[in-house]
């Protein structure tokens, strides 16, 4: 049986802001690339349209391009808001557990002022790429905080978490990054507003 007051973890980038857009669009003015958002990939492997040599170069990059002043006219993704502020004003606790690396967190928590101000109680870091804090899994983090609930666009993040029994969905805005099968478990979920459908069901089934 569910609890009737959720406590929800939710990733950043590509859940709640379109960062794989903005990233590419400012590393093409950058370094005259042709990137498009479906070159995003969370593999190692694929450095060729990045006009790079090395995995870890993407990275620095991408952390540079984050850092960028130009990089907050990124756009929220659609309908996310309203669906936080319902679940918000529903008595749900909200937090965000992003895969950035701490040297983001003045540029991180402008954007969650910009475009989430007071829905998001707190703002978690475990630095899934460039390794330079301490990297923690999602796992480890969603058992910590008790979670009841957790969305994320990486499929390993979302199969890490649904691992220990929270409830997971996979947001997947048609991301060539994450059409792999997940485990199971995992729910597939395409928009803001499925999401919240989900949750009005689950408040439903909650005690
Ligand atoms: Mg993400």
């Amino acid at each position: 049986m569910l609890e009737r007051t959720f406590t929800i973890g939710i990733d950043f980038d590509d859940v709640l802001i379109a960062s794989a857009d903005r990233t590419t669009e400012l590393y093409n003015e950058l370094y005259g690339t042709h990137l498009t958002r479906d070159d995003w990939y969370d593999d190692p492997s694929i450095t060729a349209p990045w006009a790079v040599d090395s995995f870890s170069e993407v990275v620095s990059r991408v952390v540079e391009v984050h850092s960028m002043k130009k990089f907050e006219n990124v756009q929220p993704i659609k309908d996310a808001r309203r669906v936080l502020q319902k679940l918000k004003d529903a008595g749900h606790t909200l937090i965000i557990i992003t895969g950035r690396p701490v040297v983001l967190r003045t540029q991180t928590e402008q954007l969650v002022e910009k475009y989430y101000k007071d829905i998001v109680s707190t703002l978690y870091f475990t630095d899934h790429f460039s390794h330079e804090g301490e990297r923690v899994s999602k796992g480890d983090i969603a058992s910590t905080l008790g979670l009841t609930h957790f969305i994320d666009d990486v499929i390993q993040h979302a199969n890490d978490v649904a691992r220990i029994g929270v409830k997971t969905i996979l947001f997947s805005d048609n991301y060539k990054w994450n059409q792999a099968r997940a485990d199971k478990g995992v729910i597939r979920l395409k928009s803001w507003q499925e999401i919240g459908e989900f949750f009005s069901e689950e408040e439903r089934h909650a005690v």
